[in-house]
């Protein structure tokens, strides 16, 4: 009887641990959709070797250390983005939000959105146009770090949201469509202090099939 006991057990103790190691989360650095000088002028190369291969990339080395050991080692981003605080969020927030702002850029983007996504955003701003100006204004206005952001509530509808420092819409119950990265280290080495050219300029590399896609 103990001896089935103890057989028992252990076999239990192993399960555990091999569902444990399969369901730990490491988060990995995103690859680009293009090469790092395919943004070229708006976005140099050497800006995205930084940006993408060294700022990114601490976040993530950041984020898989602090989780270890936590309630959020198994957690998938967008659960701790929503659901922790302090470095666990900042580092985790700045992930989400890079890989977002990463992806929905393409050296083939710019122009306009369609469909239902141009609907509603004539809807709250009246043109593309009207709309591009507040973003502007609003990423402009960040004081400090931060994102600005085009989300959606849960109906479709349209809103900017700023956000300090790793902050993501998510944490108020909105979906993240669009991002531009307000921190300086998004645009120092190519624009120096003018943050509204760099904001301007990102018009023209804004992948908006990815962006309908988010909506
Ligand atoms: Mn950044």
């Amino acid at each position: 009887m103990i001896k089935k006991i103890v057989i028992w057990s252990l076999l239990i103790l192993c399960s555990n641990e091999a569902v444990k190691s399969q369901s730990i989360m490491k988060h990995e650095l995103i690859q680009l959709p293009y090469a790092a000088n395919a943004l070229e002028p708006v976005i140099s190369q050497e800006t995205i070797e930084f940006h993408h291969g060294k700022h990114l990339l601490t976040y993530v080395n950041n984020l898989n250390n602090l989780i270890q050991g936590t309630k959020f080692e198994t957690a998938d981003l967008e659960t701790i983005v929503k659901e922790s605080d302090g470095a666990i969020f900042n580092n985790a927030g700045q992930v989400l939000n890079h890989n977002l702002y990463f992806t929905q850029f393409s050296p083939t983007g710019g122009g306009k959105p369609g469909n239902r996504l141009a609907e509603a955003i004539d809807a709250v701003w009246g043109s593309f146009e009207n709309f591009q100006k507040e973003f502007e204004t609003a990423g402009v206005g960040v004081f400090g770090s931060g994102w600005v952001w085009l989300a959606a509530d849960q109906d479709g509808n349209l809103s900017i949201v700023k956000e300090a420092n790793a902050g993501n819409p998510l944490t108020k119950g909105l979906k993240p469509l669009l991002t531009f990265d307000v921190w300086e280290h998004a645009y120092y080495v190519d624009c120096r202090n003018r943050r509204a050219d760099h904001l301007k300029s990102l018009w023209s590399i804004v992948d908006w099939k990815e962006v309908e896609s988010r909506y």
